[in-house]
């Protein structure tokens, strides 16, 4: 904008003032107010037909919304400083799947720019600087997060076990660096110590900030409680995820409501393999049978892109459709659990997803398969039992249709 004290420029305080009153820009006001490049940007702006609010737009991502990366760039683009891409640690740090909010802290603590009291006064605010959890220690990075005694008992009680005092020369900010480091590079995709190890920091952040801000008293136990309540909600969010992403197939991942999905789902993804089967029924009643029983036979198979196959079939004497369907989904996880720890099953029986989840409620005559069903399921390190159309199990139900004729395989 033009550095003028016309009337014009105090006026604008709307995208709206800069148009008429059809819905043009105001081409002479524009040039008046606006160096010329910005001025053509301007006119160059589509107007929508409907009225819509003024937003504020980040300029440098695709979407206009800011994310702390692109500022990031944007910070060190301005500054000639060494690009962020060439230092690996930043690289696997902005590839991983932590929390952008995590990934920001992070990079504050590894800047030394988090408010602490030490750095505060550093910056010329004029506080006391003693820890609030202990109440004797200057508040530094390295006392807050590491030698405190609040701080050690934390690390102690963490699931990752470390002794956060040992080695006490070693800046907060290698420290962090260093295990992040040996985590990205250990452990591949799988992010859990590298969460897990940031979680504990930002909950001992958000306890400090309770204390100062809020008055709370402490209490390491609920730094810990924190900290796993944030690792328990990103590990439930890279399930979704993964089911999404790579199992389902589903056509507009957008559209997935996950709580209307008709499924049963047990433990934790672990990062030991996946593997995605499909299962159905095919049976008739014999009409000329005295006995009331079914002739059937159940059939399962892997899904599609799965790299191991595992098809196959049995014949069984079931007393109803849904009992031959529950059999279909016991063999199915009997299979799945030989090859994977981690399993998705698919099945077109709603009413059997439905009696796996209320095992109570079940039927007597599928009680016990249902029961043999929940029990195969947790002895896997994670298990969906999820309601697919037909279609999808079209690969088990041709197979349970010719084992059923005796045409198997
Ligand atoms: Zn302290």
């Amino acid at each position: 904008m033009k550095n003028t004290s016309s009337n014009d420029v105090r006026q604008l305080t709307t995208v709206a003032h800069l148009m008429t009153t059809e819905r043009r820009w105001n081409a002479p006001l524009i040039w008046r107010c606006f160096q010329e490049q910005e001025a053509k940007l301007i006119m160059a702006t589509h107007i929508p037909s409907d009225c819509v609010q003024d937003t504020y737009q980040w300029e440098y991502t695709k979407n206009g919304k800011y994310t702390f990366k692109s500022g990031y760039w944007h910070i060190q683009s301005k500054t000639n400083a060494p690009p962020l891409g060439t230092d690996k640690f930043w690289a696997n740090m902005w590839r991983s799947s932590l929390l952008p909010r995590w990934k920001h802290f992070v990079w504050k603590l590894i800047h030394r720019a988090l408010p602490t009291k030490t750095n505060l006064c550093k910056r010329g605010i004029d506080i006391e600087v003693t820890c609030p959890f202990c109440k004797g220690q200057t508040e530094t990075d390295l006392h807050i997060f590491r030698l405190c005694p609040t701080a050690q008992m934390v690390w102690r009680a963490s699931p990752l076990g470390i002794v956060s005092e040992s080695q006490a020369m070693v800046p907060m900010q290698t420290w962090l660096r260093n295990f992040l480091n040996l985590f990205f590079n250990q452990d591949g995709k799988d992010d859990s110590r590298a969460v897990q190890l940031t979680a504990t920091l930002w909950a001992i952040w958000l306890h400090r900030n309770d204390i100062i801000f809020r008055g709370v008293s402490v209490n390491p136990n609920r730094i810990l409680e924190v900290a796993q309540s944030h690792v328990h909600s990103w590990k439930e969010a890279q399930e979704a995820k993964l089911m999404q992403q790579q199992h389902l197939n589903w056509k507009q991942p957008g559209e997935i409501n996950l709580t209307k999905i008709s499924m049963w789902k047990v433990g934790k993804c672990s990062n030991l393999g996946f593997f995605s089967i499909l299962v159905d029924a095919a049976w008739y009643r014999k009409k000329n049978s005295k006995q009331k029983q079914w002739e059937a036979a159940v059939a399962w198979a892997e899904d599609d892109n799965q790299t191991i196959s595992c098809s196959g079939a049995k014949r069984i004497f079931p007393q109803d459709a849904l009992q031959a369907e529950c059999y279909a989904i016991l063999e199915g996880i009997r299979v799945a659990s030989g090859l994977a720890r981690n399993v998705i099953l698919k099945t077109d029986c709603k009413v059997a997803v439905e009696a796996i989840r209320n095992e109570n409620q079940a039927h007597s005559h599928i009680a016990t398969i249902i029961s043999d069903i929940r029990k195969e399921a947790t002895m896997l390190d994670f298990f969906v039992c999820l309601k697919v159309s037909r279609n999808a199990v079209v690969k088990a139900h041709n197979r349970a249709q010719q084992e059923r004729k005796g045409l198997g395989l």
